[in-house]
């Protein structure tokens, strides 16, 4: 156990994550300073609550080292190239992320980290694990982004077996000591480089979560990127890299055969080269990213000692979180899927791959980047598309280059309104057996708050037109 008692913290941002550092800091006996590039209203109010309890801050001011500082614990937002860690670097002192500080503060005997990162996917993979997990017995928690924050589950005083971790690239970066039991990376599409400074920073700090595993390294057999990083990971003696895929696993892999989620991984006895999991219907929805997903969350469960039929009970209790690929109702035979947490091209390609033939509602902003490959992969499902949004002509022109046959709807706004004219276009494009999805491949900030936003101005048009113009 590290002594804290009048060390000098610097905790760099004011934020989800930089208040209750402050505070757990503080309550340690550290002397904490707190950083922060913003002085305006709300962090002024932030402010003073913490100053009320005895934590320094310095509104305004982010770039400038406090001197004396013996350590940074930083939101994982912050870019690495700042100022305040350039000048760190030069005075030697350490800088942790959220994570490392939680990792650091864990108690003796406290739960092993079963960890999840990946560009897409990750929340529901999370969820998947915490599920299995707790369909076996143990005590856990899905953590991270969603639910339960880390410092919290571990400082808080439930009793956890086991905790399902996810972690970001941002966060990882930022996290040189955790080792996680086992670890699991999904996938790896061009993501946030501007912050990581290229696709190679990225994948080297998405790696670190292979750092260290006792276990297994659980890697995606589609995405040799993943495979790579397991290659180059320094991990525990008899630590094992374990494959998903979907399709017929090989050895020290999970996949699926004629139907079925099959483990040949961790099966029990020599006799049996094979341990039937789940059933693909169990898994919602059982498209094949999530049935990806799902392999994934198994694997890091059987690495736990998880028996198959939790697995299977954990993945029949799963629901997905809204707005991702959630059905929201089928009107005249035509089904109407919201995917608006499909952001990124990466995420819109598996759902877009999940159904035939599509109704696609898509645009929004496209943060940099290109729809070609997207298009062509997914032209021969296109019955049509609806494109809305800022960056929708990128969108249209990628059509034109790739899918010319595709008649295409170009609603020239990007009021809030816009969805609901989207969809009923969608529905005049739609026949019978098709499916409307709204799988924008882009942010939503263009015209809404936020993806749920987006996702319920979907669904509410949807209802509408239920409502409405049915039969
Ligand atoms: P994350 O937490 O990594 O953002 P989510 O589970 O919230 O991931 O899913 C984000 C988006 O990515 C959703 O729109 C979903 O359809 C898509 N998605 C989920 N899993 C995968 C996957 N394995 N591969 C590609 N896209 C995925």
């Amino acid at each position: 156990q590290l002594d804290w008692n009048g060390k000098k913290v610097t905790v760099a941002g004011l934020g989800v994550s930089g208040i209750p550092a402050a505070r757990v800091l503080h309550g340690l006996g550290a002397l904490v300073t707190v950083v922060n590039d913003g002085d305006d209203e709300r962090s002024r109010a932030q402010a003073a609550e913490l100053e009320a309890e005895g934590v320094t801050v310095r509104l305004g001011d982010g770039a400038t080292l406090p001197s004396g500082t013996e350590l940074i614990v930083t939101a994982p937002g912050w870019r690495p190239d700042k100022p305040l860690f350039t000048a760190a670097a030069e005075a030697g002192v350490e800088i942790w992320g959220d994570v490392e500080l939680a990792w650091r503060l864990r108690g003796p005997g406290a739960a092993p980290w079963l960890a999840v990162t990946g560009t897409n996917g990750k929340t529901t993979t999370v969820r998947m694990l915490a599920s299995i997990l707790e369909a076996a017995g143990l005590r856990t928690a899905a953590v991270g982004n969603i639910g339960v924050s880390l410092l919290d589950a571990v400082l808080g005083d439930e009793p956890y077996d086991v905790l399902a971790v996810e972690l970001s690239s941002y966060q990882l970066h930022w996290a040189p000591s955790v080792r996680a039991h086992s670890a699991a990376v999904l996938n790896l599409a061009p993501d946030h480089l501007d912050w990581h400074g290229s696709m190679e920073a990225y994948a080297a700090d998405k790696g670190r979560i292979y750092e260290g595993n006792q276990v297994a390294c659980v890697y995606n057999v589609a995405d040799g990127a993943t495979e790579d990083l397991v290659r180059e990971a320094d991990v525990e003696e008899g630590c094992r890299a374990i494959g998903f895929t979907l399709g017929a696993p090989g050895p020290s892999q999970l996949g699926v055969v004629e139907g079925i989620l099959v483990d040949r991984a961790f099966v029990p006895n020599r006799q049996k080269n094979a341990q039937e999991l789940a059933e693909v219907a169990d898994v919602q929805p059982p498209a094949p990213h999530n049935i990806a997903n799902a392999l994934a969350a198994a694997a890091l469960a059987r690495a736990f000692g998880v028996e198959a039929k939790a697995v299977r009970d954990g993945l029949r209790a799963f629901r997905p979180d809204p707005h991702r690929i959630e059905l929201v109702e089928e009107i005249g035979g035509v089904t109407y899927v919201d995917d608006s947490k499909a952001t990124n091209t990466h995420a819109a390609e598996a759902s877009l791959a999940a159904y035939d033939p599509i109704v696609w509602i898509a645009g929004g902003l496209a943060k940099g980047a290109t729809f070609d490959e997207l298009v062509q992969k997914s032209a021969k499902r296109l019955r049509g598309a609806v494109l809305i949004g800022a960056d929708r002509a990128l969108i249209r022109e990628a059509l034109a280059r790739h899918a010319p046959e595709v008649p295409v709807v170009d609603l020239d706004r990007t009021d809030t309104g816009a969805m609901s004219e989207a969809v009923r276009e969608a529905a005049g494009l739609a026949r019978p057996g098709d499916t409307v999805l709204l799988a924008p491949a882009c942010a939503s900030m263009d015209m809404f708050t936020n993806y749920n936003k987006r996702g319920e101005a979907f669904a509410d048009a949807v209802r509408a037109l239920a409502a409405t113009g049915d039969a």
